[in-house]
């Protein structure tokens, strides 16, 4: 147990007598957001999150921002495997005889203790497949990027970029000349000035968001905001048409309900569409669990043909309409082969290195046949794997980001060192699962993320996208839960005026 745990956190048994209005399982950056939304409305809300209090920050934003020895063994504390696969091996999979592929998380900040910090926002054209378009999330994105500290954005935040200097700009020049326009990255760093008692929010993390937040505290101590951490929600208690509360298992090992009027998934979207399945909300609704994806991935290593003399880059190259994928350049390093979990290497760059790291991501359509299967009951969250094949468009798109990867080397005078297509699943920005969309007939929750059977529960997380565009997913998804809470706040007022008028 942390040592601040009896300062922080709560009991989930005193969750469970508090009668909150609100429980919000995972405490990642949809969880946080959504919470902290709920609460500033005048709600009462727990977070009940699976994992331990590790760190109050981000990895980046405190000393271990250096310290690549000693972050990969922080990940491997609360890092767990799961499997993407394909029909063939599908089986093989279940039996639990194939080998697991892929990582996730379970920590108290979710991801947002360990990600990359790149921030793009989704092109207007991405949100066609969604219930509203993207003058609907415009002002969403304006408050997500401000309250996360989005340097670089391009909206009207106006944070100067964090990673800005003159080696930078010439490698930006040599893009631009051969018709490649790059930009410098947007990230989630605070570059706002700090002086008069203000300081720097480092990298976003929903963890020292949430400590920051004035309403959070215990809720023994009748805190409007509270966190039960280690206490992994089983199964949801329901009718098919309400839930009545969640089947809880803390870190005693004890087992029990805790009831809430209303209760939101932020699991992240494998966790939390794991969890309605293993509710048994596929019986309620067939669609649950289909129309699951990620961004197809390609990485490379490039060898400049002279050191930059700084010690960091960090580079954007935006998609464009006949380009449905988008490229980031981080540096400088001596050749090396990073893996996806290193993704705030950049930070300790080599002012002698001659190597970028080079990642692309790529739009996959979502396919109904892109679905999570269970493994044994599902409830355990290693209990599922996702089925993923690869699509003739999905083909195309990877041919042409191989191209790219070339083209770019190229426009920089650099030479490719090494390039690989990365596994389905690897670049960590899955969505679907629990599809939104303005049909009941076609979609699991409605626009705002509430099931259309089940009126008192919604999802926060990617589960509900129906489709991503190339960018990373950490901002949407903040946004989009900023949007839906202010919503579920407005509804759960009203139902509260209304039950008060009786
Ligand atoms: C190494 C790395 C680098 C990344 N870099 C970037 C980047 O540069 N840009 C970007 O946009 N994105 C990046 N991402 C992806 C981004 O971090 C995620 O998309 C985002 O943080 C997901 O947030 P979430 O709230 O949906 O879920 P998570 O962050 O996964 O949080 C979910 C939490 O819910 C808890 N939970 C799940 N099920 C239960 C349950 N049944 N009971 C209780 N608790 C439960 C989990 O333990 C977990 O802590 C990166 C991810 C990683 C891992």
């Amino acid at each position: 147990m942390h040592p601040l745990a009896p300062i922080l956190l709560s009991d989930a048994r005193a969750v469970a007598n508090a009668a909150v209005d609100c429980l919000v399982i995972g405490s990642g950056t949809s969880g946080v957001t959504t919470a902290i939304e709920l609460a500033e409305r005048g709600l009462k809300v727990a977070i009940l999150e699976a994992g331990p209090l590790i760190l109050t920050e981000h990895v980046g934003s405190g000393p271990f921002a250096n310290r690549a020895d000693i972050v990969p063994q922080i990940h491997d504390l609360v890092r767990f495997r799961t499997t993407w696969t394909s029909e063939k091996e599908l089986a093989a999979v279940q039996a639990r005889t194939a080998e697991t592929n892929n990582n996730a998380w379970s920590i108290v900040g979710g991801r947002t203790v360990f990600w990359g910090g790149c921030t793009p926002r989704f092109r207007d054209e991405d949100f066609a497949d969604w219930p509203y378009d993207a003058d609907e999330m415009r002002s969403w994105y304006v408050r997500a990027e401000r309250l996360m500290g989005v340097s670089g954005s391009e909206g009207d935040n106006d944070t100067p970029p964090f990673m800005t200097h003159a080696a930078q700009e010439r490698l930006l020049g040599r893009l631009a000349a051969k018709d490649i326009p790059a930009t410098h990255a947007p990230l989630c760093i605070d570059t706002r000035s700090v002086h008069g008692g203000r300081m720097s929010l480092g990298f976003d993390s929903s963890v020292s968001r949430l400590l920051r937040c004035k309403h959070f505290g215990r809720i023994e101590d009748g805190a409007r905001l509270s966190l039960a951490a280690e206490t992994e929600v089983l199964q949801l208690v329901h009718d098919g048409n309400v839930v009545s509360a969640v089947t809880v298992r803390d870190r005693t090992g004890e087992t029990f309900a805790v009831p809430a009027r209303h209760f939101v998934l932020a699991g992240g979207c494998m966790q939390s569409t794991r969890l309605a399945m293993a509710s048994g909300l596929a019986d309620v609704d067939p669609l649950v669990g289909r129309y699951m994806g990620d961004h197809l991935f390609r990485q490379a290593v490039f060898e400049l043909p002279e050191p930059l003399q700084e010690k960091s880059l960090y580079i954007f190259i935006p998609p464009t309409a006949k380009r449905p994928f988008h490229a980031q350049l981080q540096g400088m390093f001596q050749e090396t082969w990073y893996s996806p979990l290193h993704a705030t290497c950049w930070l300790d760059g080599d002012a002698n290195g001659r190597y970028i790291l080079f990642y692309c991501f790529g739009i996959s359509k979502a396919e109904e046949a892109g679905r999570m299967v269970l493994c044994g009951d599902g409830m355990a969250k290693t209990d599922y794997c996702i089925v993923n094949e690869r699509s003739p468009g999905d083909s195309k798109t990877l041919a042409e980001m191989a191209k790219f990867t070339a083209d770019v080397a190229a426009g920089l005078g650099a030479k490719v060192v090494r390039t690989e297509e990365n596994a389905a699943g690897s670049a960590l920005h899955e969505f679907g699962g629990l599809r939104m969309g303005r049909d009941r007939a076609s979609s699991v929750t409605d626009p705002d993320g509430r099931f259309w059977r089940i009126g008192n529960l919604s999802c926060a997380d990617a589960a509900i996208w129906p489709h991503q565009g190339s960018a990373n997913s950490y901002l949407t998804i903040t946004a989009v839960a900023l949007r839906n809470a202010s919503r579920l706040a407005a509804g759960m007022e009203a139902g509260q005026a209304a039950m008060a008028a009786q």
